[in-house]
């Protein structure tokens, strides 16, 4: 049997539901061998991550998920086995926290003159740790009843031409790498499929990624089609870019992906841990 790999996932750090220890407990019941916490923009979940993995026998691999803006774009970067005391990975992520805050006040201020009030203390309920998103306003309208679930939620109000959207101004993209790479990690781009590019753009991309520097992609990432994985693979394979698995799990609730349930790695891919 090949060891269950999952090197994405979140804690109350950032937006997912379970607590760094229960995270871990969870990936242990699941199976799951090698994990990494991947939180949004924020590392301060890693140190009670890490205290429960030694405590479990569940290998944790130190990790943060990057927002990076490419082409007006938002697309994310996962920094895996970084050191998170890294200087510049720290001022790096500080910078990405402070336009949060401001973003998310933006947020409530736009869907408070559209008629929704209390959106940024509504959000902050939900938010337990040191940065606030918009998976955290999501909760808050959902639960107020002001869209079905929280993906109508996003599709009324915090995307594109929505009344709560805020532009991302996040990293550049050789930055975040950047800072991955002198923190002594491997940048990976995150849920390639999920930024529904043509074929050309998710390309142009790609390419852009590996100029930066960039070592690898999720070429399996949640729940996602084996066409899919086919294609991921081959724009893997033709830049030499390594492959990664991760669930991208958010917590119990409404999971789109369990913890260790992907399918595994394509054989013909190399994987990013082939070096660990
Ligand atoms: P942010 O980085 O604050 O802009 O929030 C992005 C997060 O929102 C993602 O990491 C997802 O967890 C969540 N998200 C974005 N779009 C959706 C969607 N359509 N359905 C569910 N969750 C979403
Ligand atoms: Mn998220
Ligand atoms: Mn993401
Ligand atoms: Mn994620």
């Amino acid at each position: 049997m090949s060891r269950i790999y999952d090197l994405h996932a979140h804690s109350t750090a950032s937006d997912g539901t379970l607590s760094p220890s229960g995270l871990v407990a969870h990936a242990r019941d699941q199976g799951v061998e090698t994990l990494a916490l991947t939180d949004h923009d924020d590392t301060s979940g890693l140190a009670e991550a890490q205290e429960a993995a030694g405590r479990l026998g569940v290998e944790l691999v130190p990790g943060v998920e990057i927002s990076v803006t490419w082409n007006d774009l938002t697309v994310h970067v996962l920094g895996l086995r970084i050191d998170p005391e890294h200087p510049g990975l720290r001022r790096g992520l500080a910078g990405l926290r402070s336009f949060r805050d401001w973003r998310a006040e933006e947020i409530a201020r736009r869907l408070s003159a559209h008629g929704v009030p209390g959106a940024l203390e509504g959000a902050l309920h939900y938010a337990h740790g040191p940065i606030i998103s918009r998976t955290h306003f999501a909760r808050f309208l959902a639960a107020g009843g002001w869209a079905k679930d929280p993906a109508q939620v996003y599709r009324r109000y915090l995307v594109g031409g929505k009344p709560g959207h805020v532009p991302g101004r996040w990293a550049d993209m050789a930055q975040a790498v950047g800072w991955i790479n002198a923190a002594g990690g491997q940048a990976v781009l995150a849920h390639p499929a999920r930024y529904r590019l043509t074929a050309t753009r998710l390309g142009q991309l790609l390419d852009a990624f590996h100029a930066c520097d960039g070592m690898g992609m999720e070429v399996v990432s949640g729940r996602q089609t084996p066409t899919v994985t086919a294609h991921l693979l081959g724009c893997a394979l033709r830049r030499g870019l390594r492959g990664s698995v991760g669930s991208d799990y958010h917590g119990p609730e409404g999971a789109v992906a369990e913890l260790g349930r992907m399918a595994g790695l394509p054989p013909a891919s190399r994987p990013v841990w082939q070096t660990w």
